[in-house]
């Protein structure tokens, strides 16, 4: 049997390098060898931003967009907008059941989104999102889930629920396992991590100009202030980005910064000419999708990935003695 991994992303946005790493480009070599499932969460972008949900199904769109561009396949792969697919609220909901609350509270997330956030959300559906995120796994009993080590917990958590779940009514659910992803820290050009709440994003559907001014704005080393003063690049965001990129010029441009050989503003130049000339072929690609076609591609996936919930859901319904099919 094959493998089965899922993973997903939140409609909140438009995608952006920071995506590429460490996600994208992931995925693109796990749809040569698993059984994929990648969800647009579309739930899950309430948990956090249920106020402001006017632009989500324009958002659904340009993920998908992304994906597709990006080389997902969805002839290869099962490409589904979660709120398609009810069966998995169903099962979210039975979950919730057997998930004390104790697990939900101490998941360090919780408390770290609610300091990033800046807002305090005391809602039950933040508070259960993890919940929500293990029905997404369990609907496929897939067996991997791409994480980052911050996601461990999350995680760790999925698996609790499934030893729960198989100890009180029998074996159902495979225990998910993570595959630990490397993403390097992809820094926005005002330093902080890249994201598109903080305004400091390089989209991959923007266009070159656009990055080249977003370039321009890094933040780089404050001692170097003169051209030919002498830099350092390991605490410097455009040569972090240089390396995301693996520049085949990395060293030279270390060493040249370090020597005060190179100033910053051909160095961020030689940064955008990179990151552009990597998602031109994307850009291009995006702009050759047949936009009229996407809802359909998603109807599509959400459909196949109907007919495996449906089959895990009556499964479980069946272990709980619920009538209801
Ligand atoms: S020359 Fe490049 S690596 Fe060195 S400080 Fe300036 S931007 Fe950073």
């Amino acid at each position: 049997m094959e493998n089965v991994l899922v993973s997903g992303m939140r409609p909140t946005g438009k995608l952006h390098i920071g995506h590429i790493f460490g996600t994208l480009n992931n995925w693109v070599k796990y749809q040569e060898k698993y059984k994929c499932y990648f969800i647009i969460v579309d739930w899950h972008a309430l948990t956090t931003n249920y106020e402001n949900t006017k632009e989500i199904p324009q958002y659904v769109l340009e993920v998908l967009t992304d994906y597709i561009a990006f080389g997902l396949d969805y002839n290869k792969s099962v490409i589904y907008l979660q709120s398609m697919v009810e069966e998995v609220a169903v099962l979210h909901l039975l979950l919730s059941m057997i998930t004390p609350l104790s697990w939900l509270e101490r998941v360090p997330s919780f408390k770290d989104q609610i300091q990033q956030l800046g807002k305090e959300i005391a809602t039950y559906g933040f508070l259960g999102y993890p919940v929500l995120m293990t029905a997404d796994i369990l609907s496929f009993n897939a067996k991997y889930v791409p994480v980052g080590q911050d996601q461990l917990p999350h995680l760790e958590l999925a698996r609790e629920i499934v030893r729960r779940f198989n100890y009180l009514y029998g074996d159902t659910f495979v225990e998910p396992e993570p595959l630990l992803t490397e993403s390097p820290y992809i820094p926005g050009f005002d330093g902080r991590k890249m994201s598109k709440s903080y305004n400091n994003a390089i989209f991959i559907d923007e266009n070159e100009k656009e990055t080249e001014e977003k370039v321009m704005k890094y933040i780089t080393d404050p001692q170097k202030i003169y051209k030919n003063s002498p830099g350092r690049p390991q605490i410097c965001n455009v040569f972090t980005l240089h390396k995301a990129f693996n520049n085949p010029e990395k060293e030279e441009i270390e060493q040249n910064c370090t020597q005060g050989k190179l100033g910053c503003v051909e160095c961020k130049k030689r940064l955008a000419k990179l990151i552009n000339s990597t998602l031109q072929p994307i850009r291009e690609k995006r702009k050759s999708i047949d936009k009229s076609k996407l809802t359909d591609i998603l109807l599509q996936g959400s459909l196949e990935a109907k007919k495996e919930t449906r089959k895990i859901l009556t499964k479980v319904k069946q272990k709980l003695n619920i009538l209801g099919v």
